[in-house]
């Protein structure tokens, strides 16, 4: 069999893996968008660099756009297989692909006008959620830990790493000729101190290992009491300030990490008395599907559930739905929490939140994940005096704090960890995929010294053959 890598290769996105047998079937892994790429992002993702219709099955895993975002736009142009998933993962992409097709749409209005008033021919849109709700009716849910045989050549397996609600690494086992292979796909790796989430489980033998490589030249914060931190921020804001604490956080996985550590403390008695808000419909959803999956959760918050069935509710917690609830919140005088997306601050409500809080020293706006350059979220971390929201400036009066130990990826301490269940004198070769240059060179060297015999760096487009 054979390999290409198509997505993921010089970047941290479009993930998209294609594996090719001896009898000429093809089996994807990933179909993600590919995300700040500048001017060339639309065309990047409009151009599969495959041919749908030739695709067997597409094996996913996990619901991040980057992995999945494309999948209604590979049946739009003429895949006509199985998408298999794990059921989280299914609930998972039943949200954030709609959310998706809902962007796609907008943006394409909006650049529409434009081009209208220039005299341009109007685009369409990548692909729509009419579209998107089609590419769903294609998932097929298959449980973690059972062989799933798609025909005479190909196997695969689903095995839990940590990372986001369902996420998996995919162990493909390919017979050809007799001969046996496998082919393991980390997928997104998570952490083994995630605060929610099982910890990244050991995966079956493998002859090649494609391995994300995102924080392969890095080491997390160390947690800490993250815990304690928030409360201190939460008093010092809320109660000696009497001002507002705003949270930009992603929807999945960050919200619910953030409304957890609200919950615990709520619990102990050490919150204060004040309100606190979700303020984001795809937050409020995706905290649902979280909740509707206590089988990912690790140890902890099982033994949670028994005291407090909701560890993402409580009294002085509202989550708001509609506009006008949102907009009402800026009117409202007494200190309060907004936890809003997206974590970048860069789209959502949670823009509107900063603008209108920003100016006033009294505030915090609490940055609780990693922000790409040139976002609103970096800029407040760079510690700039003004920034520029909706076409106006404003100075930054709100103080500006971070927890940035809470990260979904594995550090390379952790990658090194995820992949010393393998016995390294099986292992032919592992490509690395998924991290900028310098990570995956420095994830490299670490992995060679670790005693993996063969690391490679794929580019874009480049296949290997997989010997047996
Ligand atoms: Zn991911």
């Amino acid at each position: 069999m054979k390999i290409k890598f198509i997505g993921a290769t010089e970047s941290v996105t479009g993930s998209k893996h294609l594996l090719l047998t001896e009898k000429g079937r093809q089996v994807l892994l990933d179909c993600g968008l590919y995300q700040g790429m500048g001017r060339e992002t639309d065309e990047m993702n409009r151009h599969l660099d495959l041919d749908p219709s030739k695709i067997d099955a597409v094996i996913l895993s996990h619901g991040h756009i980057d992995h999945c975002g494309n999948l209604p736009n590979l049946v739009k142009q003429g895949f006509n297989g199985w998408i298999y998933c794990t059921p989280a993962t299914y609930d998972v992409c039943s949200i954030l692909l709609i959310d998706s097709a809902h962007i796609h749409e907008g943006d394409i209005r909006f650049l529409n006008k434009r081009r209208t008033r220039t005299g341009q021919s109007p685009l369409k849109p990548l692909y729509t959620v009419h579209e998107a709700e089609k590419c769903l009716k294609h998932f097929k849910k298959i449980t973690f830990d059972t062989d799933f045989h798609l025909n005479d050549e190909l196997s695969f397996r689903f095995t839990e790493n940590g990372h986001i609600i369902g996420s998996a690494a995919i162990t493909v086992t390919v017979v050809e000729q007799g001969k046996t292979t496998r082919l393991a796909f980390t997928g997104d790796i998570g952490r083994y101190s995630d605060p929610l989430l099982i910890a990244p489980e050991n995966f079956p033998q493998a002859d090649y290992i494609i391995c994300e490589s995102t924080y392969g030249d890095r080491l997390h914060e160390p947690v800490g009491d993250t815990e304690s931190k928030l409360m201190n921020i939460l008093n010092k804001t809320c109660v000696e300030n009497q001002g507002k604490v705003i949270i930009p956080a992603f929807s999945l996985g960050r919200t619910q990490e953030i409304l957890y550590m609200f919950d615990k403390l709520k619990n102990k008695g050490l919150l204060p008395d004040i309100k606190l808000y979700v303020d984001s419909p795809l937050s409020s959803k995706a905290t649902n599907i979280v909740r509707k999956h206590p089988e990912s959760f690790n140890e902890e918050l099982r033994n949670y559930l028994k005291r407090d069935p909701d560890p993402f509710g409580f009294k002085n917690l509202s989550y708001i739905e509609e506009t006008a609830e949102s907009k009402a919140l800026n009117e409202m005088k007494e200190p309060c929490v907004i936890i809003s997306a997206s974590g970048m601050a860069d789209a959502g409500r949670v823009k509107h939140h900063i603008a209108n809080n920003i100016g006033n020293e009294k505030n915090t706006i609490l940055i609780t994940g990693y922000c790409a350059p040139n976002t609103l979220g970096a800029k407040l971390m760079n510690g700039e005096k003004s920034v520029h929201i909706f076409g106006e400036f404003y100075p930054v009066k709100a103080k500006v704090e971070s927890i940035l130990s809470l990260s979904a990826h594995a550090d390379y301490s952790e990658i090194i960890r995820y992949l010393s269940c393998q016995n390294k004198d099986q292992v032919k070769k592992i490509f690395l995929v998924h991290g900028e240059t310098d990570a995956k060179t420095s994830l490299k060297e670490k992995l060679i010294s670790e005693g993996f015999k063969d690391v490679s760096i794929p580019v874009k487009g480049e296949s290997y053959k997989l010997d047996h």
